[in-house]
């Protein structure tokens, strides 16, 4: 992959979408289409409720921005001693004791002098910047609510009375303008909705997507585990979570290999000068690790990408068009220097293993190499799981300047993207102008339990690196001819498609993929002997098993396994030891009577297929 282009900045990005409200400056002022959505307006005017009940509570509190996001909205102050979550209460019931006393929201048109005089008494100094920076011409728009007076466009439900269906959530910290060097902020989240069904609802979804939060359950379940001296945005895969990731990259390479793709050990680092010819070094920098410099003259980099490598596997050897399409893969490191306030657990890392391709193909093969790759795709996302899904094709628009390459290039690579999914019979979205500069791509768009959409594959077509690095092969008629380069990404990047799985399936993994797939509990030291030879032969089977002889109650025993979400218990006592049975005791309480090799022949047969 050639790398994403860089989100707006914001301060703390944990709840946020990927939609249009991810930049709190745009949306509150200085967003001339500020929306008419009644659902954005209930929650922008809740937002200004939630300043007004902190003004009252805190009155040398300093409000920043409050915009309405996905599912609610939040608020930025300046607290003159620091509050917690542990506030919140009591800044609810101010909200709700203002809602009720109907105070109108009302507009008022004044002179920038008069909207910095407002600000200015009220020592509002985020105010008094927004307007100097972000307010063009003399007239400037507020809404008062009672004494609470905001920045603002609108618009705005009439009353607070309207205001009846919020909760506040929680708080964290946020840079001023999402700017690392300016001040941090406290930001207070919240959610709204027009009835109290719906806000029932969301705070239950809301409840049960922290169940499934992955980082609580890497903890609960020792997956994996990040530590302050390792640093941030750098997880450990404890043994548990180590087994998933190997299980998971081993069905991705042999699914691969089976499909012609050429799989490759490249390092993590390479001379910067090869950054600086695939125009990563110049394109990409404020990404990538600073380079590390040595004595000799040596400049090394961690490498952000693993194209440049795979284009010099490629160029190991003059290629005929006969060895085309070539496709080179590798679950290759890369090194992203994330800011330390987007990182969170697996999700957001700065280092990350992708299950990374290159296909260099023919323009002859462009189409059935996309399709291939989307193919690959949805295969993958079939066997792992990955349910809600949607495609959005990335194009150009029409301003030249924008875009690298020719109009047939761009025309060959957009059409080969669209035809392969039209025959595919796959719907998608168009974003015009989303197109990297290079070149179109598709992006597999996936929602995770937070109902947060990230990309999780993606399809890109680019006749720029094979430009920048004057790739060639020897066509039938004897001619050096350019092919083109796909960018491909099938299964995502082990961190994040882990931490989905986690999520997805509330660690009750597949069995093909849980760390222990069975555990032996014997009843009484009396079945020790016959337990030992179940274990024999779990192991002969290649499964993964642990025996649970710890001096327990076989009910304590039960439960642990349950807490660890083991697909199977084999449980022993003296009747199975005799019959050379097992009981049979699965992750949904289902109980069956097996004979020994009836239950292995059954697990066996589910982890071959990759059963879910
Ligand atoms: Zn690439
Ligand atoms: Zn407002």
């Amino acid at each position: 992959m050639w790398g994403g282009r860089r989100k707006a900045p914001g301060g703390e990005k944990g709840a946020l979408s990927s939609g249009s409200y991810t930049d709190g400056l745009m949306a509150d002022y200085g967003n001339h289409e500020s929306s008419d959505d009644p659902l954005h307006i209930l929650r922008h005017s809740t937002a200004h409720l939630l300043a007004a009940a902190v003004t009252e509570l805190y009155p040398d509190a300093k409000y920043g921005v409050g915009p309405p996001v996905q599912d609610g909205f939040y608020y930025d102050f300046a607290f003159s001693k620091p509050i917690s979550e542990s506030d919140l209460g009591a800044i609810e019931s101010r909200m709700r004791r203002i809602a009720q006393e109907d105070r109108p929201f009302v507009r008022e048109l004044v002179s920038r002098e008069q909207a910095l005089e407002e600000f200015r008494k009220r020592g509002q100094d985020y105010k008094l910047e927004l307007i100097n920076d972000k307010v063009e011409g003399d007239e400037v728009s507020l809404y008062r609510t009672g004494e609470f007076v905001d920045l603002c466009r609108g618009p705005h439900v009439r009353s607070t009375k309207d205001l009846k269906f919020f909760k506040l959530l929680r708080v964290a910290g946020a840079y001023w303008r999402g700017d690392e060097k300016k001040p941090q902020l406290t930001r207070i989240y919240g959610t709204a909705w027009p009835t109290a069904k719906e806000l029932e609802e969301h705070l239950k979804f809301l409840e049960e997507a922290e169940k499934r939060d992955h980082k609580k359950l890497g903890k609960d379940l020792k997956l994996f585990m990040v530590d302050e001296r390792v640093g941030p945005g750098l997880p450990i895969w404890l043994p548990a979570g180590a087994t998933v990731r190997r299980e998971l990259e081993r069905f991705i390479v042999d699914e691969e290999l089976a499909r012609g793709y050429l799989h490759v050990r490249t390092p993590d680092v390479a001379r910067l000068d090869l950054y600086r010819q695939s125009g990563h070094a110049q394109l990409y920098a404020e990404y990538m690790y600073p380079p590390m410099r040595f004595e000799d003259g040596e400049e090394l980099e961690l490498r952000p990408v693993n194209c440049p490598h795979h284009i010099v596997v490629y160029q190991s050897e003059l290629r005929s068009y006969r060895e085309l399409p070539m496709r080179i893969a590798e679950i290759g490191n890369n090194w992203r220097y994330e800011r330390s306030g987007t990182l969170s657990g697996m999700n957001r890392v700065r280092a990350f293993a992708l299950n990374d391709a290159h296909i260099f193909c023919t323009p002859d093969q462009l189409m059935d190499e996309v399709k291939g790759s989307i193919e690959l795709a949805l295969y993958f996302s079939k066997v792992l799981g990955i349910d809600e899904f949607s495609y959005r094709l990335s194009a150009r628009d029409d301003v030249k300047e924008k875009w690298l390459g020719t109009e047939e290039q761009w025309q060959l690579a957009q059409a080969a993207l669209s035809e392969a999914l039209e025959s595919m019979g796959q719907s998608y979205e168009i974003g015009v102008g989303e197109a990297a500069f290079y070149g179109p791509k598709i992006d597999f768009q996936v929602r995770d339990a937070h109902r947060r959409e990230f990309t999780n594959s993606t399809v890109q077509v680019d006749f720029q690196l094979p430009e920048r690095f004057d790739l060639e092969y020897v066509a039938e008629d004897g001619s050096r001819q350019r092919p083109v380069m796909v960018h491909r990404g099938a299964a995502g990047s082990m961190e994040r498609l882990f931490s989905y799985l986690i999520e997805r399936y509330v660690g009750a993994f597949p069995t093909w993929l849980h760390p222990v797939q069975v555990i032996v509990i014997p009843i009484t030291d009396a079945e020790g002997e016959y337990a030992r030879r179940v274990a024999a032969r779990l192991r002969e089977a290649n499964l993964r098993f642990e025996v649970d002889d710890r001096s327990e109650r076989m009910q304590r025993k039960i439960r642990d396994a349950q807490a660890r979400k083991v697909p199977y218990m084999a449980i022993l006592g003296a009747r199975e030891a005799e019959s050379t049975h097992v009981n049979v005791r699965d992750r949904s309480g289902n109980q069956t009577d097996e004979s020994q090799e009836e239950f292995v022949q059954r697990v066996v047969q589910e982890v071959t297929e990759r059963r879910r």
